[in-house]
């Protein structure tokens, strides 16, 4: 019976997939980022999500306001090292990515933090001067949980990889402590029906067990679906690490950074001297800002 279920469940989601085959390009409208509606959900679920946030924010305003006794501290100048696991969910489709896709996606995320991209040319002079190295790399893991030597890639077949949410996380997850963890499906489940989110973060202050990003699998590696260019996974680890959107999720509202200029609203595309009054006067946006929901060819 029981396997007569799961039968049942996978025809019809099997049918669900290729009716949405037939209809994707014709209706999907892509969401780069569903990190906003999850944080929401969190945030109604989980009061200590809540609570964690708020402590953070006060250490985070703590830091800044001492940031002098710390400058030129050894500690502030080395770079951190995160190990980073890729689970791939997969049911032996496009969606179990190549280790090649794996290792371009980690070169891209070390490249955009360590701001050792080639297309550092093409930022705004008004904001060269602000640009920098994050000091932050991320390495695949080389041992496992348990003392193993890894590459740093777990590969899992389930077909919750058509729809998932926190729930491919149970299948494979290693102690936020020690990993970052990330999870590449071929579709992860929407807020939004009907659109495609190809990648979703938890901010800190979660449920360890919950903790890192879902990617869409069309988007790992340097690739240019969506127009991504392999930065779906910088801006979703900036989410991580606790950045906001540039334009705060408001109509000229404030992400908590003081040297991101405020942005009326998310940007799309490529645009060129983007500017907005919001402060009462003309202020060039920083549609470069990972932050931001430019194309990945205009993020640097
Ligand atoms: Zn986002
Ligand atoms: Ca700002």
């Amino acid at each position: 019976m029981k396997n007569f279920t799961f039968k049942m469940r996978l025809s019809l989601l099997l049918a669900a997939m290729t009716l949405s085959a037939g209809t994707l390009s014709a209706q999907s409208k892509v969401q780069p980022c569903g990190t906003t509606e999850y944080t929401r959900d969190v945030s109604m679920k989980d009061p200590d999500f809540v609570k964690n946030q708020a402590i953070l924010e006060a250490q985070t305003i703590e830091y800044i306001n001492n940031k002098h006794a710390h400058k030129g501290a050894a500690a502030d100048d080395d770079v951190k090292i995160i190990p980073i696991v890729f689970h791939v969910i997969h049911n032996y489709g496009a969606e179990n990515v190549s280790k090649e896709s794996i290792l371009e996606q980690v070169a891209v995320l070390n490249e955009d933090f360590r701001r050792m991209n080639a297309d550092t040319n093409k930022t705004n002079p008004l904001f060269k001067g602000i640009a920098a190295d994050t000091k932050i790399e991320f390495r695949l893991a080389q041992i496992d949980p348990n003392g193993n030597c890894t590459d740093g890639i777990v590969r899992v077949p389930s077909i919750l990889t058509y729809d998932a949410g926190n729930d491919v996380k149970a299948l494979s997850y290693w102690p936020n402590n020690k990993y970052f963890n990330v999870w590449v499906v071929q579709t992860i489940t929407n807020a939004q029906p009907g659109s495609i989110v190809l990648g979703r973060s938890q901010f800190p202050g979660g449920s360890n067990l919950t903790d890192g990003v879902l990617l869409r699998s069309e988007v790992c590696g340097r690739t240019t679906n969506y127009q991504n260019f392999g930065r779906t996974l910088t801006h979703e680890i900036g989410h991580s690490l606790n950045l906001r959107h540039i334009w705060g999720d408001a109509n000229c509202g404030n992400d908590q950074v003081n040297d991101t200029p405020i942005h009326q609203d998310a940007n799309d595309g490529c645009p060129v001297n983007k500017t907005n009054t919001c402060l009462g006067t003309v202020t060039y946006e920083m549609v470069e800002n990972y932050m931001d929901y430019t194309n990945g060819s205009c993020q640097n």
